[in-house]
């Protein structure tokens, strides 16, 4: 049995939730950093990075996200949680925990498509993945290790750095689970991976 975390400071938690379960999966809702020690990986909701940054700080989850992801335990961030993992976030002085090498620009779209759906090809997901994108940010620029999984009209939505996944939209709000069936996959395989 493994468990899989959702970071429960902020945004649609209870939806990430429902988008993870699996017959060997147990979800835990996190609000503790001593919770991190229970997990194999974590879930980042969309929401609003700067106030995730604070809630973040204010739950002291700072330190403990970033050794959790520096032992190799998978995560999984969505919009918001996406902006929190990159090194640089575009416009501001440094990152937030700076997990994956990469450059974002936070509400890419600006005021006309502030919010829409579409439909993605996401590699090693499927070619007609439903995506709800809100106020989203966009990657602008990855680094060497880190693999581009999916683009909106030449824009990079989806990267993958190892363990560590991201994207730009909202995986949560529709019924499509496979995307999020994929981070289980990523979870499951690094379990496997520690108990050799
Ligand atoms: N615009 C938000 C931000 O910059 C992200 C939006 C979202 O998570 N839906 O933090």
């Amino acid at each position: 049995m493994m468990k899989i975390g959702v970071l429960a400071l902020q945004g649609a938690v209870r939806e990430h939730v429902k988008s993870l379960e699996a017959p060997d999966t147990e979800i835990i809702i996190v609000k503790r950093p001593e919770q991190l020690e229970e997990i194999d990986g974590l879930v980042f909701p969309g929401g609003e990075s700067t106030t995730m940054r604070r809630l973040v700080e204010k739950y002291q989850f700072f330190e403990p996200l970033q050794a959790f992801a520096k032992a190799g335990k998978p995560v999984f961030g969505t919009c918001a949680g996406l902006i929190l993992m990159a090194t640089d976030v575009l416009g501001e002085p440094e990152g937030h925990l700076e997990l994956m090498d990469m450059t974002v620009q936070r509400n890419a779209f600006g005021r006309q498509r502030e919010s829409f759906e579409t439909e993605l090809s996401i590699r090693g997901v499927a070619d007609d993945v439903e995506a709800v994108f809100i106020r989203a940010p966009l990657i602008t620029e990855v680094g060497q290790n880190v693999e581009v999984l999916a683009e909106y009209k030449d824009e990079i939505v989806v990267a993958r750095q190892d363990h560590l996944l991201s994207c730009s939209f909202h995986p949560e709000l529709t019924n499509d689970r496979r995307f999020h069936q994929y981070f289980v996959q990523m979870v499951r395989e690094a379990q496997a991976a520690v108990n050799v």
